[in-house]
């Protein structure tokens, strides 16, 4: 932790031993409707959740488990082979009340304390941008956070995540099933197609989310397995 980006500790007895090195940083929004409710419930023993970090929409950041534990903020999910993230990654929890209470715009101060946050647990982590994700990237059946209103492109220009493509041209697969291995290829669960299609929309063209595969999101599917393979994107 890096203390001058962070602006109070409270701790959270919901955490155990990590079996994994860090290797990715999990986006969400915390889906409650205030900041103390979020809080008091990732403290709430019988709650069994938690985060390291939880920023509101003031921009404070409070650190709730140290990093080197494993928080619990993923559960059942996935990505590129790694099926306990929670061992993984480091888990930060935006304030947002989320698709139930009245979704929201992110705040340019809760965006402005988060870019540091992220760089620097980026970087001391070697963090890949490829795995610097959000909560339904990794359980498209099950999460919706941190949602459209998330600025990805942002973090792409930063270097923080990978950048958003521009879709040249339409690409059509062969057939569904030809998208949804390049889908797998790249990192998602595909159990759920149609869930994992709508969750690839979220993120990287959240201009039309139908869960329909298009030629548009057919052409970004391609664009980043190209800069995946090629090394640029890590
Ligand atoms: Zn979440």
């Amino acid at each position: 932790m890096n203390r001058w980006l962070v602006n109070s500790i409270v701790k959270s007895p919901n955490f155990n031993e990590r079996k994994l090195p860090i290797s990715m940083v999990v986006l969400h929004y915390t889906g409650m409707k205030s900041a103390a409710e979020a809080l008091e419930r990732m403290c709430d023993p019988e709650a069994e959740v938690s985060a390291h970090y939880m920023i509101d929409e003031a921009g404070a950041v409070t650190s709730l488990v140290p990093e080197e534990k494993r928080a619990w903020h993923a559960g059942r999910s996935y990505w590129r082979g790694v099926t306990d993230v929670n061992s993984a990654s480091i888990g930060i929890e935006l304030v947002n009340p989320g698709h139930e209470w009245g979704y929201r715009p992110f705040p340019e101060a809760q965006m402005e304390a988060l870019l540091p946050l992220l760089a620097d647990i980026v970087k001391r982590n070697h963090i890949p941008r490829g795995n610097v994700v959000g909560h339904s990237d990794i359980a498209p059946a099950r999460k919706q956070d941190p949602g459209e209103f998330f600025d990805w492109a942002r973090l792409g220009d930063l270097g923080l995540a990978l950048k958003i493509p521009l879709a040249k041209m339409n690409l059509f697969y062969d057939n569904p099933g030809a998208f949804y291995l390049a889908l797998e290829r790249f990192g998602y669960d595909i159990s759920d197609g149609r869930a994992a299609v709508t969750a690839f929309q979220r993120r990287w063209r959240p201009e039309l989310i139908d869960g329909q595969i298009d030629g548009e999101i057919g052409a970004i599917l391609l664009e980043l397995l190209l800069e995946q393979g090629s090394g640029r994107a890590r």
